[in-house]
This record gives structure tokens, sequence and C-alpha cells, in this order.
């Protein structure tokens, strides 16, 4: 058998194979349908008998040809493009629970799917039950009943920095046969592939790194393909879908069950696809992610250096920092760098954080993270204002917290603008 691709070769080539004297670059499918021959072919493919396109909401080639290159990056058996990566979080909890049921997550977590967790989903019927990075595996099995349908983590939290530790979460989850999903946006493939460490769904906002250059918000569903459902804990993966003429997802689709059932019952009703413009600009910014991952670590690494000798820093927090909290365990499951956020306190709390910010030049104030650009973003007042003092707190924010998303320009430029800008807070 031919040696499988290297990552940086999948980035630029995979998902996409053009027949003879078809264009050698993924084409843009702008169409909401398909054309068929024959009525039984179009039903075929509605019966899922045949693999086939029948109208854009439930797949479309160039999301296809996305998927197929995310899912390969991950070492999964399948992927699915969302709208975003909270519509790719969303549907992926309810592809297992209804409600009734648990999941058990990690608050150190992005402050909108915390929100999301804690809020939304509870008004469902679908309960959170959160533990911490310094969780015991005794603390988080007592959470653990019967009606627990996924333990939920990120690779790398935002803002917090906390580093999962696979290790443990894989090993409750294997031996409560429990699904285990990783949100790995900030950490890319390129750095941490979560499967190697026992997680068995990979989800992405693909609107941060894997764009890559802040143009297309999306969110990407992969599937190890490395687990069982027991008929116990997930009866709606081996018993009849109803909606479906009767299939069995377990049973019929085996590795690619979940991906399966998450594009035939929740991609159908709830509807948030990925626009195929956002899936073949998302597709090109993917051709050099691994380029840029390197870039980006590089030079975060440069900066944390920077910040943490500097006076008026009172913290700082990089994964990539020697004498760093999570250094020890990032470095177990981190290849080639530790991505481009930096975390610091600055002294003098709120205010102190709000002039340095008003004082950069080449880094912009903006909602975002994981672009080309740097940029910088004060959670306590913009993505975590709503969540409540002890919510903040819970998700590892304080006061004087700013959150760099370092980019790939002359780090020396970066490093310069910091300075200055810290000179007049
Ligand atoms: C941004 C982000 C999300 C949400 O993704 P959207 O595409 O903005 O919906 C989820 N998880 C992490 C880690 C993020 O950074």
């Amino acid at each position: 058998m031919e040696k499988e691709r290297q990552i940086e070769t999948k980035c630029v080539q995979e998902g996409y194979e053009p027949e003879n004297s078809a264009p050698r670059v993924l084409p843009l499918y702008q169409s909401t349908t398909y054309k068929y021959n024959t009525c039984e072919q179009l039903a075929d493919v509605f019966d899922l008998k045949e693999n086939g396109f029948m109208y854009s909401r439930l797949g479309n080639p160039t999301c296809s040809a996305l998927e197929k290159k995310v899912a390969s990056l991950e070492g999964c058996t399948s992927a699915l493009s969302f709208s975003s990566g909270l519509a790719a979080i969303s549907m992926s909890v309810m592809n297992v629970c209804k409600a009734g049921d648990n999941i058990v997550s990690l608050s150190e977590i992005y402050g909108g799917t915390y929100n999301l967790f804690n809020v939304t989903l509870k008004k469902y019927g679908i309960e959170t039950r959160f533990i911490n990075s310094k969780s015991s595996k005794k603390d988080i099995e007592k959470l653990i009943d019967g009606n627990t349908k996924m333990i939920f983590a990120e690779t790398i939290a935002n803002p917090s920095m906390a580093v999962v530790n696979f290790d443990m979460l894989s090993e409750i989850a294997s031996e409560h046969k429990i699904l285990f999903a990783v949100d790995n946006t900030l950490a890319t493939p390129i750095l941490v592939r979560p499967k190697e460490f026992g997680a068995n769904i990979v989800i992405h906002s693909s609107s941060k790194y894997l764009d890559g250059h802040a143009s297309s918000i999306g969110g990407i569903v992969a599937e190890c393909g490395n687990f069982v459902y027991s008929k116990e804990r997930y009866p709606e993966f081996n018993e009849p879908d109803e909606s479906y003429h009767g299939i069995v997802y377990c049973r019929d689709f085996k590795d690619c069950a979940f991906t399966v059932k998450l594009r035939a019952q929740m991609l159908r009703d709830f509807g948030c696809c990925m626009s195929p413009f956002n899936a073949y600009l998302t597709n090109m910014g993917i051709e050099t992610l691994h380029l840029r991952m390197l870039r980006h670590s590089e030079n975060a690494l440069k900066v944390a250096e920077f910040l943490k000798k500097h006076e008026k820093i009172e913290w700082v927090k990089y994964p990539g920092l020697k004498d760093d909290a999570e250094h020890k365990i990032a470095s177990k499951y981190f290849k080639n760098g530790f991505s481009g956020m930096v975390v610091f306190g600055i002294k003098g709390g709120r205010k102190a954080a709000l002039e340095f910010m008003n004082n950069l030049k080449l880094m912009a104030v903006v909602t975002h993270i994981a672009d080309v650009r740097s940029c910088c973003l004060h959670p306590a007042t913009t993505t975590h204002r709503q969540l409540s003092d002890s919510d903040l707190k819970a998700c590892g924010v304080s006061d004087n917290l700013i959150r760099l998303s370092v980019g790939i320009e002359n780090v020396e430029d970066i490093i310069k603008d910091i300075a200055a800008a810290l000179d007049k807070a």
C-alpha cells in the first residue's frame, strides 16, 4: 500500500482529486441543487443508499472536499462542516443528548461554549456538569451517571490557556464508554491530533486558524472512528431511526455512525450548514496551515519571553515558556510549537489593560483570534462581558487579563508595538 502522505502534503492536496481536464483548483460549487437523470436515482440518494448530493443544506461538493481534508488531517474517518464553530459544538452535543441527558465539561472553555452549556442547553433539558483542570479522576467519576453522553474539553482553553489532560479524560471516557469530544481549534492538527490521545470526536471553529485569514465563519466536526456505542448508553445509535426508513447508524455506517447521524438528523432538521463559499475560502486557508502554525508559534514564544521580562507585566501564560505551569503537560501532547495565543496580566488592573490596548498601532483590538494579523482583546469587557464574576473565575478570566493572538508579521515589529504601548500605559 502507498505510504500515507505527510500532513504538510495533506494540507495542500487532500480532499480534491481532479479528473482529467478538470479544474486544478477545488471549484466553488455555488448551487443549492443537483440534477439526476431519473427519479429512482434521486430517491436512492435520499434513502442514503447512494452517495450523492441532493440539496446543499445536507451536502455540497465544495464543503465535502473541505470535510475530507480536515478528516484526513485529524486522522479521522469522516467530517461534517457547519455554519460556525458553535453550530458544530451544539449539533455534536444534540447528536447524542436529549432532554434528561447530561455532559461533563471542563469549565475552562471558550466563553460562547460555556454560555451554550451553562444557560442555553439547560433550557432544553440538557445539563452540563462542570469540572476544571484541577479535578481528580475521582471528582469527575462522581459526576458520571447512566445519562452522561459526552465528556467535553478544549485542547488548549481560550483564554485560560489550560492544556487538557488527555490521558486522564480519555481513560475515564473509555472506562465508562462515554464519547470524548475535544475542541481542537487553537492547537490545530499541525500541533496536536487529539485522536492520538484518545479523543473520539474532534471539533473545530474553522473561523480561526483553519481559515487563518479572518474571512469565513465556520465549524467542522470530525469523527475518529474509534468508539463503540453501547446499546444501553446510546440507544439511538443502535435502534432503527424511524425518520430515516429504519436505518441503524452503528450497524449501517460503522465507524462513520456519528457523522452520518449528524448529517441525516441534525443538519437536516437544524439546517446550520456551511456556505460553499466559506468552504472554498477555508480550504484555501488550510493550504498554508502547516506554514502558518509554525510561524504563529515561533512569534508567540518570542512575544511571551519579551513580556515575561517586562516590569509592567504581572504574569504571563504561554505553554511554550519553560517555567509555565502548563509546559510539562503541553510538551507531552504538542508537536512543532504551542500555537499563537499569549495571555498576560498587566499591573494596574482593568484601567491599565484598556490604556495599553488603546495605544497599540500594529495590533488591532478585535473580537477574533487566530488569523495572520496580530490582534488583542480584553475578555472581561468584551467576549466574557455577559458572565458574572464567579463565571468569569470559572472560565479563568481575571480583570487585568489581556489576550494576544500573535500573527505572522515580523516579530520585531510586533514586539516594538507592544513595547511602545506598554510605555504609555
Ligand atoms: C471561536 C471559538 C469557538 C466558536 O466558534 P465560532 O466559529 O465563532 O462559532 C469555539 N471554540 C473555540 C476554542 C473558539 O476559539
